[in-house]
């Protein structure tokens, strides 16, 4: 292992963070650690926090990719710390490749009734073979894989650079190679090619080489921008990005036209999204376990919380808190008898777990406490508005709003079903209101420059509208996108003189 000096932290901030390389925010230095797979054990919980409470804010965040990110910090972490984040198995090795995006699997892979296999040794293999190449520092940050297992808590549509899916195909089980062809952003997409999952590591590491070469090349023609392995495939095409791959592996991939049944289901939000279905209490796949996904409101966790959580792991599970892409946190390997007596233990630390709890599919980027493009001070605005509707309506089902202090949409790359977009008018914060799905990148236009103050009532509007009109099991999503924005817009203000009249009479 690579011994730390303090020389190992750059004294440039990086734009994406990492843990040697901070970046600079609006309330301080943000470190980020990446947690393969959100896994994360009880010691590492312990050395997160006493780093939180130390150096930071006193709190952490778990990120939309779940890795787990500290702010508020006012210096560099110090060589003791990033020694014993090393020492449990949370720093990497070698610094250089330390800010490469966290290795994605399902929360509950290894524990979920419905997958086809484990995917934590294919993320642990990964993971090793990773830091042991520090030629791979070269490539950009953003290059992240994802290993998806068939869990019914699926990642397969969270975007990543190259994804391997498990499919079962006439009674065996293989990974499909899903690449990131389309836009920033968008879910990966089925290759057609297919290995067996004791090869994925082979396969991976002939990628990331040839990725690797590409980038150099690019880096040694003076282009300025590390190059996403999508611009290799829009500048070579998948087949030839291909071809190089397979000149460097032993075997030879399998291609297949057939889909599975998992393969043909529609992923496009207009079924009731499996996102958020692990919020709450599970059985798992271990007779008489279960597990409980507890909401963490915009990912943030303070560390007398993460604590708290750890002590439950120890005391009640298998000693592992299980970090989500949904910035949430699961509580796994519970004896089922136990269940109400952990999750009462949980309600004590202030954290909820049921999937309709506005706080469970609300999310916001850092906005102006952290980020000095945002127009709009997003967590706050998101804070009151989901104190607003705990007050005021019970939901029957998740809709998923998302904060955006400006167009780079850094907290939600997929379409929400309510998307409120910071822009400053004249001096004044305030949001562009956008609903359902038209392709665009927030989605339908309905009102422009909202007041943050007249956000809350608005919302609550759209969802008593959407609770009373819509069909049986009909999303919010599919709902307004029934309507013609003109018809959405005569419905709120019915509803609004409905509300009025109702409010005199009494
Ligand atoms: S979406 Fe914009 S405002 Fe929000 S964190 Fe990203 S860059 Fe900053």
């Amino acid at each position: 292992m690579e011994v730390l000096s303090l020389e190992c932290v750059s004294s440039q901030f990086a734009i994406c963070p990492g843990l040697f390389q901070p970046s600079a925010a609006n309330d301080g230095l943000l470190s980020r650690l990446r947690v393969p797979g959100g896994l994360l054990t009880v010691t590492q919980c312990e050395a997160i926090a006493d780093l939180a409470d130390q150096l930071g804010g006193g709190y952490v965040e778990v990120t939309n990719r779940a890795n787990v990110q500290i702010r508020g910090l006012q210096s560099t972490i110090d060589a003791d710390h990033l020694a014993r984040l090393q020492a449990v198995g949370l720093a990497s090795p070698v610094a250089a490749i330390d800010a490469l995006r966290n290795i994605m699997c399902s929360p509950t892979a290894g524990i979920d009734r419905q997958q086809l296999l484990d995917t934590r040794p294919f993320v642990a293999a990964w993971n090793r073979y990773l830091t042991t190449r520090p030629d791979f520092a070269v490539l950009s940050p953003k290059f992240s894989v994802c290993f998806d297992g068939g869990e019914a808590v699926s990642v397969r549509d969270r975007p990543n650079d190259i994804s391997l899916v498990a499919v079962a195909i006439t009674d065996a089980i293989y990974f499909r190679l899903h690449l990131s062809l389309g836009d920033r952003g968008a879910s990966p997409c089925d290759t057609g090619v297919v290995i067996q999952p004791e090869e994925s590591l082979q396969l991976l590491i002939a990628m990331t080489e040839v990725y690797r070469d590409y980038t150099m090349q690019k880096l040694g023609n003076s282009s300025q921008r590390k190059p996403r392995l999508r611009n290799l495939l829009h500048d070579w095409g998948l087949a030839t990005y291909l071809q190089a791959v397979v000149q460097r592996l032993s075997f030879l991939p399998l291609r297949d036209g057939t889909k599975s049944l998992r393969q043909n289901e529609k992923i496009d939000g207009n079924s009731f999204s499996d996102a958020y279905n692990h919020l709450g209490i599970h059985s798992q796949r271990q007779s008489d376990r279960s597990y409980i996904g507890c909401i963490l409101p915009l990912g943030r966790l303070e560390t007398i919380q993460l604590r708290g959580l750890a002590t439950l792991a120890s005391q009640y599970g298998s000693s592992m808190l299980r970090l989500t892409p949904w910035q949430n946190v699961l509580l796994s390997d519970l004896p089922t008898a136990q269940i109400a007596v952990v999750q009462q233990k949980i309600e004590q630390l202030g954290l909820h777990s049921s999937a309709t709890h506005p706080h469970g599919a609300i999310v916001a980027c850092s906005g102006t406490t952290g980020c000095q493009s945002s127009a709009t001070n997003t967590q706050a605005d998101a804070l009151a508005l989901a104190a607003h509707l705990e007050q005021t309506i019970v939901l029957s089902y998740p809709v998923n709003i998302h904060f955006s202090g400006c167009e780079k949409s850094c907290a939600q790359h997929h379409a929400s079903d309510i998307a409120l977009l910071g822009v400053a008018q004249e001096g004044e914060a305030s949001y562009h209101v956008y609903v359902g799905d038209d392709g665009s990148k927030f989605g339908r236009s309905l009102y422009q420059n909202y007041r943050p103050a007249h956000l809350p009532a608005l919302i609550e509007q759209m969802l008593r509208v959407y609770q009373e009109q819509s069909q049986s099991h009909e999303t919010f999503k599919s709902f307004v996108n029934r309507y013609k924005i003109a018809e959405l817009k005569q419905m709120l203000i019915a509803s609004d003189r409905h509300l009025i009249g109702a409010r005199q009479q009494n």
